[in-house]
């Protein structure tokens, strides 16, 4: 089995390239405002930062060619999204995001071409913001999509939408919401879903209250979303109807790698600080660096690093294939969302009250990446979804083996 892990040489040139400019640019503007990008200037500040960083050509590293931007797969994407991630405002910076990466993933995907011109094309070249309405107050969907209440019936020349969502990422200030909605079957029914898009301003979307979570680097907050009437034309279907659940795993498993790859600049850059610090920081005799329980924390930070990289390595492999990549990427996002929080806080420990302090990035990289273990589904859903594959491959060949 042939395994090559070198990065090509354009591709490493852009990684080079996001470098410099996250760590000249973005950083410095980061700690200035720490890491709350609402304080910074929300969407006007976006747009600024994304002018520089089309300056620095390295805007938009995931998008399509013809959108303008350099089309990378899966694997290409990875280191390049990390150090887009090595600052939180990186991945606005770049228009990589989310939910607006993971939307134009979806969308070059899935979306017919007059819907690509409405919105994958502003979208791509940054002009607007977008959001994904799927996660309900209960008894809706949550880790359980298929408890979807949200309905869309049928009204004249197209849908009639009624439902609310929460937690939707970047909600206050998107052009246009991609809504699941239920068009068929019962909350609980694992099928019967539609995905439409609506451009936000269309009579019937209301954005309530922004809900106080930990994070403060997303624009637009997480917002509860009302659909009260909303009527959408037919054309607003994306995709065909009663294939939204399919369509959202287009979105999910490739999503999850890109919050993995995200997520582990941060990390990395916690322990850059952290190794930093006790390299040159007294205590006891000697460097707190040079004392064996500092060093068991530095050590498991690099094995929590490497071992994230390869599993996300194995799983861009796979989606990169054109495979579902289902096990791989619940294995990848499950173990990342774990060590990288391990890492954040291991950082914080060593670097003593100057870690939980604001003179360091850490505390705010803490409060950053704790709800990556929630979101893209819970660890508990994927470690339940891995062990029934698990289990259930074991079943079978017990029974064919009768
Ligand atoms: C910062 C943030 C941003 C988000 N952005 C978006 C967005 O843009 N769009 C969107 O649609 N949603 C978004 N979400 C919502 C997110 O997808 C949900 O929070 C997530 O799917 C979990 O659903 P829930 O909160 O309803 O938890 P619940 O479904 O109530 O689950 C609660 C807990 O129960 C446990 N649990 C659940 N199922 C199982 C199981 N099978 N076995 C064992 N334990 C289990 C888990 O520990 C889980 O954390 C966001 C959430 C956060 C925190």
């Amino acid at each position: 089995m042939a395994i090559d892990l070198s990065v090509p040489d354009d591709v490493q040139a852009l990684v080079d390239r996001t470098r410099g400019f996250i760590r000249g640019h973005v950083v410095p503007l980061e700690d200035a405002h720490d890491g709350d990008i609402a304080a910074a200037g929300g969407d006007e500040f976006r747009v600024e930062l994304q002018r520089a960083a089309r300056d620095a050509g390295v805007f938009a590293p995931h998008a399509p060619v013809e959108y303008g931007g350099h089309g990378l797969g899966m694997s290409d994407r990875a280191p390049v999204f990390e150090e887009a991630g090595y600052s939180l405002f990186g991945p606005t910076a770049l228009n990589i995001a989310a939910p607006d990466e993971g939307n134009v993933h979806m969308l070059a995907h899935i979306a017919n071409p007059e819907q690509k011109q409405q919105y994958l094309a502003p979208l791509a070249h940054g002009d607007i913001r977008s959001a994904f309405a799927m996660t309900e107050p209960a008894p809706g969907a949550g880790s359980d999509p298929s408890a979807l209440a949200t309905r869309a019936v049928r009204a004249e020349g197209g849908w009639r939408i009624n439902g609310s969502k929460w937690f939707i990422t970047g909600a206050d200030g998107a052009g246009f919401f991609i809504i699941m909605a239920r068009t068929s079957g019962e909350p609980g029914e694992r099928g019967g879903a539609t995905m439409f898009l609506a451009p936000a301003d269309t009579a019937g979307i209301r954005v309530g209250r922004h809900i106080d979570t930990l994070d403060r680097s997303m624009v637009g907050g997480h917002c509860e979303v009302f659909f009260e009437d909303l009527l959408v034309p037919e054309s607003a279907v994306l995709g065909e109807v009663d294939r939204g659940f399919e369509y959202a795993q287009v979105r999910l498993g490739p999503a999850r790698m890109t919050h993995v790859m995200r997520w582990l600049g941060a990390a990395r850059r916690g322990h850059d600080v952290a190794v930093a610090q006790v390299a040159q920081r007294e205590g006891f005799g000697s460097k707190l660096g040079d004392l064996g329980m500092i060093q068991k924390m530095v050590a498991d930070n690099e094995i929590d690093i490497a071992a994230t990289r390869a599993l996300l390595t194995r799983a861009c492999w796979e989606l990169d294939r054109g495979e579902p990549a289902g096990n791989a990427t619940s294995i990848a996002k499950t173990f990342a969302a774990e060590a990288i929080f391990r890492i954040v806080d291991r950082s914080m420990q060593m670097c003593g009250g100057l870690g939980v302090s604001g003179d360091l990035p850490l505390a705010r990289l803490s409060r950053e990446v704790r709800p990556f273990r929630i979101y893209d589904g819970p660890s508990e859903v994927h470690r339940w979804a891995i062990a029934k594959r698990t289990v259930g491959a074991a079943k079978r060949a017990l029974r064919d083996s009768k």
